[in-house]
């Protein structure tokens, strides 16, 4: 479903890459943690998946397509089929809940008869049933993050890439935010989650793919965070 070949990334300007031939694969199905300190080319694998920037050189390949040559009018059918969750939310402030979720559907052009009937089914999944006319400004953060959530999953993609959505989030929140996390995984869809967070990577017990200054230094089965490397 995901597949780096020796990819590296280099911003522009001095320094090492931010990923440094990075071989990866992540099949369909499959819950993997992205960790790793700051800096070590989290964020960067996760836009080249949502396809955001492409490779220096190496290749990555999501859902069997190679990034570096997909037309660009093809990009938004491939994004389509990746939710995004990130952890300052991105909400639409001048929307309501509902209205957040279904720009979601409207974007792609579905009917609103069928937003209407999909909306408030997901905002209930995600158990935000009666926020559904709420302002973003009125809900809690971890209630914001379910918005964002509901948003990503609505369409019911492939993959799901998450970069840091419990990062504003206490301990007890950021559970509820794994929960579901795991509802989808467990629906057949792809979850990328890049974290800085030890209590939640210890306590799911999911792949751990922990980078260093770009490179892969340790992808186990059923990891814990870890502060050997
Ligand atoms: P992480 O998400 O693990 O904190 P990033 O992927 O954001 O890591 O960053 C990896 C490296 O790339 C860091 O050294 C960072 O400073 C650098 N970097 C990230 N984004 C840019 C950018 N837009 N321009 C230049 N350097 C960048
Ligand atoms: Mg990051």
């Amino acid at each position: 479903m995901i597949r780096f070949e020796k990819t590296t990334v280099s911003y522009p300007g001095p320094g090492a890459p931010a990923l440094d031939e990075v071989s990866i694969n992540v099949d369909k199905g499959e819950f993997v943690f992205l960790v790793g300190a700051s800096g070590s080319g989290k964020s960067t694998a996760l836009k080249l998946v949502m396809r955001e920037m492409r490779p220096t050189s190496g290749r990555v390949y999501v859902a069997g397509k190679e990034i570096n040559r997909l037309a660009a009018w093809k990009v938004p059918r491939l994004r389509r089929q990746i939710g995004t969750v990130f952890q300052d939310f991105r909400l639409l402030s001048t929307k309501s809940v509902s209205e957040n979720v279904a720009f979601a559907l409207q974007v792609i052009g579905r009917s609103g008869r069928d937003i209407r009937k999909t909306v408030p089914e997901t905002l209930e999944l995600v158990g935000l049933a009666d926020k559904g006319n709420r302002m973003p400004d009125e809900l809690s953060g971890g209630e914001q993050q379910r918005v964002a959530i509901a948003r990503a999953m609505v369409n019911d993609p492939m993959i799901l890439v998450a970069d840091e959505p419990t990062g504003n989030l206490d301990p007890a929140t950021s559970v509820g935010i794994l929960t579901l996390f795991e509802h989808i995984n467990a629906s057949g869809t792809t979850v990328l989650m890049a974290t800085h967070d030890h209590g939640v990577v210890d306590r799911m017990r999911k792949r751990v793919i922990e980078l260093d200054h770009g490179t892969v230094v340790r992808d186990e089965a059923s990891g814990a965070y870890g502060f050997e490397h």
